[in-house]
């Protein structure tokens, strides 16, 4: 699309990117401060004179309760925002109450488990109830009691749903904002997706370019795998050699539980060790006998077919699991990217315009995965700032939010936490045995000692399948079971895991569903007509000649599949649910720019919506 194309032009005083936690927090924050208690504005808007500064979110999902993340959080920034917090006001949320970790042994004898792993099982053994072992304590670094346990969506849809009531800030749902407006090195705004346009963007009938708007400050709070955010650090590049390759995708479900199941609300478990020795499971009990759990697949599990899907279905058959899970329903079920990098992936915070708060910010904790409350916390942080350079009548330029907002971060605990989280994962670099280590020492000594470790490009870590299952299936054997699949048009992965030795699912229609069906049950997955792809690959040529297709195996919509016909794969918007983790699960670079995947992808509304995840 030129630049030439004539587009409307709006102008508001600030535009904000994205509606999560992070937004939450700098709206609630702002709108408390905006008017005086006489009601008289604290500030003059500049677009429109004698009324407040006029604030605008944009969020790509059709609805603002939009969200994938179980959550358990010590919730010190939301308290401090909410004293009188009566979580009775929010369905699905609970104070933590008991937290344990589990060890998990493999029942199935089909886990790729390091030596280590192997003698753990035997020694724990004795001690393990229904193939668990449970740590006798919490190290304190991961304690996350007292804290609170909720589901982002429906804590989203409490946060929009008293911010609407203030007046003070417009938060527009399906409204996919496809790039900042930068000038320079200065942020002017954004410019919203082209509507009516063909999947490859071309004109279509009904087109229509997408609006620029113009605003004083641009608050980037898009998460993980935001088209601003992601176009901010393709155009001004990262600080010195801070970069984002670690990513995770994690994928859960929303479970009404059996009758009888003896988990009580508030209780929080975290798993390691199954169904693959680099994959974290989490399972919080809400109210009503009702809990949300699921796994993550980090970017260091060098497996080509990293399916979360089928990974979160062998682990939830887990003895331990299964047993209080068996007779339980879905309800809901979602995918969404985690940007591993924690500080170390930290973007350029601000600049003249522009701001950047929230998970796409670098205020994850990757030690202990807490990212809920650090980007609410960065999202006050900014709305404290902006209010004192409204109220001084100061302009939003990179020296004035570097002085008010990005002093306040480097002067907060989420500053001082993620620098002790900032080398913790290095170790899952060189094994899984020296991550695990290294989560420890980093942990133990508040960041002082850390096992050492280069993170590498995503794509540059991902073995060949010949490779990966080199010693459990002959090579011949995978070129009979590629083409058997490539004949149906079906991903390599359930082929590839039943010969490796993991049982089939018993599908149950209630609980173990067919991917195909978690896509439809408890939810809904839809794509918006008129609106570009929003996924593509940058080189199609590199594609049809790739023999890992990690895209494939790994889509947590099966919204990228083979061609059946050879070639790139093809990609079905109608299934996508915007996780964004086909950017980096795929294992080759872009050739127009290294560091990223040969993925791109972009800014598009639809996607999965359940406001229960
Ligand atoms: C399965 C899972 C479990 C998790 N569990 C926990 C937990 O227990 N505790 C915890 O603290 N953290 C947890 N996290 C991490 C936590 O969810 C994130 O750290 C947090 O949501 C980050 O908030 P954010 O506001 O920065 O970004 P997000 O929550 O990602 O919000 C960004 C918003 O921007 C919107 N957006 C993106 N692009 C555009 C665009 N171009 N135009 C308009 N809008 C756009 C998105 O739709 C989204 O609503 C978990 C994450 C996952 C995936
Ligand atoms: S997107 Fe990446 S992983 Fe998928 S086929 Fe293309 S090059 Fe291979
Ligand atoms: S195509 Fe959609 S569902 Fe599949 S990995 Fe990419 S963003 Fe996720």
């Amino acid at each position: 699309m030129s630049d030439e194309t004539p587009r409307v032009e709006m102008e508001t005083d600030i535009v904000c990117v994205g509606f999560g936690p992070a937004a939450g927090g700098f709206l609630t924050t702002l709108t408390r401060g905006l008017m005086n208690e006489d009601g008289t504005p604290a500030a003059e808007s500049k677009v429109m004179p004698g009324m407040p500064p006029q604030v605008i979110c944009y969020e790509r999902a059709d609805d603002i309760g939009f969200g994938v993340s179980g959550v358990v959080t010590k919730g010190r920034a939301i308290k401090a925002s909410f004293p009188d917090l009566d979580l009775s006001q929010i369905p699905m949320a609970c104070e933590v109450r008991e937290e344990k970790i589990l060890y998990l042994g493999d029942p199935v004898g089909a886990s790729r488990r390091p030596k280590l792993f192997e003698l753990a099982d035997k020694a724990l053994g004795r001690w393990m109830k229904d193939g668990a072992y449970e740590l006798p304590y919490i190290p304190a670094f991961l304690e996350k009691h007292p804290g609170l346990a909720f589901s982002i969506g429906q804590f989203n849809q409490w946060v929009g749903a008293n911010l609407m009531g203030t007046g003070m800030a417009q938060i527009w749902p399906s409204s996919p904002v496809a790039e900042p407006l930068v000038e320079g090195r200065a942020v002017k705004g954004v410019r919203m997706a082209d509507q009516g346009v063909e999947k490859d963007g071309a004109p279509g009938a009904g087109y229509m370019p997408g609006m620029d708007m113009k605003a004083a400050l641009t608050v980037v709070a898009d998460g993980p795998v935001g088209a601003v955010g992601q176009a901010l650090n393709r155009k001004l590049g990262m600080p010195g050699d801070n970069h984002q390759r670690e990513w995770a995708v994690g994928m859960k479900c929303v479970v009404d539980l059996p009758e009888g199941c003896d988990w009580q609300p508030g209780t929080v478990l975290h798993t390691i060790g199954y169904p693959e020795p680099e994959i974290f499971g989490f399972l919080y009990v809400y109210p009503d006998n009702v809990a949300s759990l699921g796994i993550f697949v980090p970017s260091w599990f060098d497996n080509p077919v990293r399916t979360a899907y089928r990974y979160m279905q062998h682990w939830m058959l887990h003895p331990y699991l299964w047993k209080r899970l068996q007779g339980g329903t879905l309800r809901s079920w979602g995918a969404k990217s985690l940007n591993e990098s924690g500080k170390r992936g930290e973007p350029i915070l601000c600049g003249d315009g522009f701001a950047r708060i929230g998970e796409g910010s670098g205020s994850t904790n990757v030690l202990i995965g807490a990212g809920v409350d650090e980007a609410w916390a960065t999202g006050v942080q900014l709305g404290e700032a902006v209010l004192e350079l409204l109220k001084s009548g100061r302009e939003f330029t990179k020296e004035n939010l570097e002085n008010t907002y990005v002093s306040r971060r480097r002067a907060s605990w989420v500053e001082k936490e993620a620098e002790v989280a900032k080398k913790s994962r290095d170790g899952f670099t060189k094994s899984v045995l020296s991550g695990f280590l290294g989560m420890g020492l980093s942990g133990l000594t508040n960041g002082l000692l850390n096992m050492p470790g280069q993170a590498l490009k995503p794509q540059e870590r991902i073995p060949s399948i010949e490779d990966y299952y080199r010693d459990v299936i002959p090579a011949g054997e995978i070129a009979d079971i590629r083409a058997e699949c490539a004949k149906k048009g079906a991903s390599l992965h359930d082929a590839l895991m039943n010969r490796a030795g993991w049982p089939e699912i018993p599908l149950d229609g209630q609980l173990l569903v067919s991917h195909q069906d978690a896509l439809l049950m408890g939810g809904k997955v839809q794509a918006n007509p008129g609106y570009a792809d929003h996924v593509r690959f940058a080189d199609p040529v590199i594609c049809a000649a790739c023999r890992e297709q990690v895209c494939v195996e790994a889509c947590s919509g099966q919204a990228i599949y083979t061609n059946p016909e050879g070639g790139a794969p093809l990609f079905d918007r109608e299934k996508c649910i915007h996780c964004g983790a086909c950017m980096w699960n795929c294992s080759k670079s872009d050739p127009q720019d290294r560091e990223r995947t040969n993925v791109k992808f972009m800014a598009g509304s639809g996607g999965l919506h359940s406001v229960e995840n």
